[in-house]
């Protein structure tokens, strides 16, 4: 048995089987790149208390007020209130700037130095991360930018009117309030510069990101009037973009791509197209966001190829575009014969972008005390998944640094007699985001997502099943009186025969109502919507409730 009991009500647990059970149980955490406590601080909202949702999302994913905004949000498509006949996901997203909204605060820690300094080069969520992290294991961390600010693509790609700059630079002042320095205009160019980095620091991180935007051979190409889709978003960003433009077509696919026609719409363009070379499906962008691209009149164009570009006197004029075919295995083939031409004064073209190897000799392979993190190690991906390979990499030069054996899970596991929610709240219909109006826009750079009132946040928080929470019949002490299934709300309560526990923990039955071959009542915490009617009916307080809460810590 490796669960061994620390106070009256908790257990730390480094059992596999309560590792899985998290896994297994709460879907929307298992499926945050960074295991964000999502139940948890869901539930802070629901109680109002707005400080502890802020806290539980600054541990866990160190940026609340940007991935409350941007996040590419893997949890919400697993969310169990999204099941067949359940309604629609949870909001976790919105939930979490609600947090951020509301219940900010500095964060105030004394951190004992630990003696050791590192160099993290580029100021994006991947370093960011990563120097929070060292920070508070008492690194004297700085971070070599070579923008005028800290950011990364949260403040020179994605644009204001999704992400304000006010918001970025809050999140990363309560990293800079743990003692890390942001030193800005400072380029690191080649492997020379990272070797006397080497010898100064007793780490360096290069979490550099993808800045180099991919560039497609096709005719006309070099003709005024086409840009690369980074570069657009940088320059707009900057507000140095200022050629006027009516026409506009957007080669691509991803979050650049969508951004760039939303920018295009924001700097005046009449017309705007977006071609994309596979299926709505297949594009890498939550489903809101095309939803809100379309309400600005965006077209979307899909299974489309660019050819060449139209030019006239080496000015763009339109491009020439293909039809494709796609077959099952997601390849695509051009349809001979279906070229049209897009007429447009501008087209971009954002197909992607890959890391700067100039900055690295070795490759990207870790070397002595040289790491790479985020999306230079990884290729373009999003903040979250950035964030994540900064903690990552925080762990790695924490190990290397310290010679510790590694890290490890353990589970809290803390009983509690409620958990607070009620049968009301499964019919409550998911709260959508208040938007501005159309008429405002244009305005460059205001927010478009206004963010949930307090009201509605704690509205949507009652829709989360807290599926932390773990009820469990004693089938030593049930004495089969059937209360809990009379009262039951939904069929989340069984008799149960050929009951089997595997080696890995799963538990396997099947449901009978044949008197005869019950034996146990049993509690299927995929259906149980944590209402507690069963606990407070069973007349012999056999089941119970424990909560779940997932911690990483050293080996020791
Ligand atoms: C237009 C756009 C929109 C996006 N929208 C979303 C979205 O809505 N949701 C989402 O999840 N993801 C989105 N992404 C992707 C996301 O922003 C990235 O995956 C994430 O920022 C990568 O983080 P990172 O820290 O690895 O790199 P970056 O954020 O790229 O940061 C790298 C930093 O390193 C600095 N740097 C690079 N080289 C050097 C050098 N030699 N010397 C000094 N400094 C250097 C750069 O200036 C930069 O500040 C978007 C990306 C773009 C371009
Ligand atoms: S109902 Fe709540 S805890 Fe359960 S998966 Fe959805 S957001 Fe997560
Ligand atoms: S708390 Fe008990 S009665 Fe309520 S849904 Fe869960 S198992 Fe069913
Ligand atoms: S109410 Fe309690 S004692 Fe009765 S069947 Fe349910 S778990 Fe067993």
């Amino acid at each position: 048995m490796k669960t061994q009991n620390t106070d009256k009500d908790t257990y730390i647990s480094t059992d596999k089987i309560d590792r899985k059970w998290i896994d297994v149980n709460i879907p929307c955490s298992a499926a945050c790149p960074i295991m964000t406590d999502i139940p948890g601080y869901i539930q802070a909202i629901m109680e109002s208390d707005y400080k502890t949702a802020y806290r539980i999302n600054r541990m866990d994913n160190v940026l609340p007020g940007v991935l409350g905004r941007v996040c590419s949000r893997p949890c919400e498509p697993v969310c169990r209130h999204g099941g067949d006949g359940l309604g629609d996901p949870v909001s976790i997203c919105f939930l979490k700037r609600s947090a951020a909204d509301f219940g900010m605060e500095p964060v105030k820690l004394e951190i004992k130095s630990n003696g050791k300094k590192v160099c993290i080069i580029g100021a994006g969520p991947a370093g960011l991360t990563a120097a929070n992290d060292l920070a508070l294991k008492g690194y004297g961390v700085t971070i070599l930018e070579q923008f005028d600010q800290p950011g990364g693509m949260l403040r020179y790609g994605i644009p204001q009117f999704r992400l304000p700059y006010d918001v970025v630079a809050s999140d990363v002042k309560s990293i800079t309030n743990l003692g890390v320095t942001i030193k800005t205009n400072v380029r690191i160019q080649n492997d020379k510069d990272i070797e006397k980095l080497k010898k100064e620091f007793e780490a360096v991180i290069v979490a550099g990101g993808c800045m180099l935007p991919k560039k497609i051979n096709i005719s006309g190409i070099e003709s005024k009037g086409v840009f690369l889709g980074l570069d657009f978003m940088i320059a707009s960003n900057r507000e140095e973009f200022d050629k006027p433009m009516e026409k506009v077509v957007v080669i691509g696919g991803g979050y650049t791509a969508v951004d760039c026609t939303r920018m295009s719409y924001r700097l005046g363009a009449k017309k705007i197209t977006l071609a994309y070379r596979r299926t709505k499906d297949d594009m890498y962008i939550g489903e809101h966001e095309l939803e809100v691209t379309e309400a600005e009149g965006i077209d979307l164009m899909f299974l489309i190829s660019p050819v060449c570009i139209v030019a006239k006197d080496g000015l763009v004029a339109g491009v020439k575009l293909i039809h494709n075919s796609i077959s099952d295995d997601r390849s695509i083939t051009p349809i001979a014969g279906s070229e049209f031409v897009l007429e447009a004064d501008a087209v971009i073209f954002a197909i992607g972008q890959s890391a700067e190897g100039n900055i690295i000799g070795t490759g990207g392979v870790q070397e002595d005390n040289f790491f790479v993190t985020g999306d230079f190690r990884n290729g373009s991906s999003t903040v979250i998944e950035a964030a994540a390979d900064g903690r990552k990499v925080a762990r790695e030069v924490h190990k290397f640094l310290f010679n510790i054996k590694g890290f490890q899970d353990i589970v809290h596991i803390g009983e509690v007699k409620d958990t607070g929610r009620k049968r009301d709240y499964d019919f409550i219909p998911v709260q959508p985001m208040d938007t501005t109006y159309m008429r405002y826009r244009r305005i460059k750079n205001k927010e478009v997502e206004i963010g949930y009132s307090k009201e509605k946040s704690v509205i949507e928080a009652q829709r989360c099943y807290l599926c932390h929470y773990n009820f469990q019949i004693d089938i030593k002490r049930c004495i089969y009186c059937l209360a809990c299934i009379d009262v039951m709300p939904v069929d989340c309560i069984m008799m149960a025969k050929d009951i089997q526990i595997t080696e890995d923990g799963d538990l396997h039955y099947v449901e009978t109502k044949n008197w005869d071959e019950v034996e146990a009542i049993t509690i299927d915490n995929d259906k149980c919507i944590r209402c507690g009617n069963c606990v407070r009916a069973c007349p012999v307080d056999c089941i119970s409730i424990s909560k779940y809460k997932l911690e990483v810590v050293e080996k020791k």
